[in-house]
């Protein structure tokens, strides 16, 4: 099976007037169709720095990226929902597909289809600052969706929720999208959102970024249970392994 993306051998410089800022250092990935991966690592390691040189916001001349795309392309999602205060949801919601002239009937039933799947059709003609946090979060990943992108990047989406909507919108969130089968990278600080909604884990050092360790997940949880992933017996296990990479043993 070809990979969807792969890169090798990453390096990035970001350039200022003050001088270069060394941000990732020999970065090689490799993700095939369906998978989830987390990226996890210090604050300002160059975490945000790699999905923009993903998405081709950015460009390095040091290492190579391929993308593997059929016709499709890459939906980022960053961590401010960027909701316009002055559509109303559903607009929001369409947002990309006008821009980019897919108003079809087939992509609007789509979008349809996610306003019930993440309970949002009640509110499709409220405007964003009239719905919580978690919800405007879900219709800002309908707006991403529904582009129907290829890879599907996350930058910390869920920061922005306290910790209690957290748990369940990421848990939630997470499931549908593996549900549909996206090819997803998901940057977070949480180890235990990691831990539970990922296929594999890479651990970034402090900035300039290398790859410290990278963890294949396996639990042994019911697909049912939102929270069963923190509960397999071997969560905890994955929990201490991926913090001694994080930050070395001498803080256990
Ligand atoms: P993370 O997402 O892991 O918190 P970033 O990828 O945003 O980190 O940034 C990595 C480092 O690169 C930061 O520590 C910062 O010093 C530097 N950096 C980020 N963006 C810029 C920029 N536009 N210009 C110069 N330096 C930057
Ligand atoms: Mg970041």
């Amino acid at each position: 099976m070809n990979p969807i993306l792969e890169l090798k051998n990453i390096h990035y410089n970001y350039h200022s007037a003050l001088g270069e800022t060394p941000a990732l250092s020999d970065i090689s990935l490799t993700l095939f169709k369906g998978e989830f991966v987390s990226i996890v690592g210090p604050s300002g390691c160059g975490k945000s720095t790699l999905l923009s040189l993903i998405a081709g916001l950015i460009k390095t001349d040091k290492g190579s990226i391929n993308f593997n795309h059929a016709d499709g392309f890459v939906g980022y999602m960053l961590q401010h929902d960027n909701l316009l205060e002055w559509r109303n949801i559903y607009k929001n919601c369409l947002l990309g597909l006008e821009i980019n002239k897919k108003l079809t009937k087939e992509n609007l039933e789509y979008v349809d289809h996610m306003l019930k799947q993440y309970h949002l059709e009640d509110f499709k003609y409220k405007k964003p600052s009239e719905l919580s946090g978690g919800m405007r979060q879900r219709a800002a990943l309908i707006r991403t969706l529904a582009l129907k992108p290829e890879l599907l990047l996350l930058d910390e989406p869920f920061s922005a929720l306290d910790s209690m909507t957290r748990l369940t919108v990421s848990e939630d969130i997470c499931k549908k999208i593996r549900k549909e089968g996206k090819t997803t990278i998901l940057v977070t600080h949480e180890l235990a959102e990691a831990i539970s909604l990922s296929d594999k884990v890479y651990v970034l050092s402090k900035r300039p970024a290398t790859i410290k360790a990278v963890f294949d997940i396996h639990l042994t949880k019911d697909p049912d249970d939102i929270l069963g992933a923190r509960k397999a017996p071997e969560f905890q296990n994955y929990f201490q392994k991926i913090w001694e990479a994080l930050y070395g043993t001498e803080n256990l």
